[in-house]
């Protein structure tokens, strides 16, 4: 294996994915090359580092995703219904991506008429 091989594979072996045919062949070469073997420990201490700074962060704040979800989505929010099979009021509010649309419907006899869309 070639120095500018074993370069092309430390990043790899660093970031734990490189196969093990291909970790054995540089370990190889950076057991007799003092030049490849210092890059090689550069690059495992700055992934540890970067793992390392990875685990610190914070998760996500609880109510995040279905946040997103509805931005990116739609998805109703509210709905209230009142009257009868004759009669009714349906009054719906929404989120999407871009706003929360409040609809209403009357309906009447089983048909219904929109009324409200804000
Ligand atoms: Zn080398």
């Amino acid at each position: 294996m070639t120095c500018d091989q074993a370069r092309g594979l430390i990043p790899l072996y660093a970031a734990r994915a490189l196969s093990e045919s291909d970790g054995a062949g540089l370990i190889e070469h950076v057991s007799r090359c003092t030049v490849c073997q210092t890059e090689l420990v550069e690059a495992m201490r700055l992934g540890h580092e970067l793992r390392a700074a990875f685990g610190r962060l914070p998760g996500t704040p609880e109510g995040t995703w279905l946040s997103v979800a509805a931005r990116t989505l739609g998805m109703p929010l509210l709905q209230v219904d009142l009257g009868s099979e004759m009669a009714g009021l349906s009054l719906n509010v929404g989120a999407t991506k871009t706003g929360t649309p409040i609809t209403g419907s009357l309906s009447i006899l089983g048909r219904e008429v929109p009324v409200l869309r804000i």
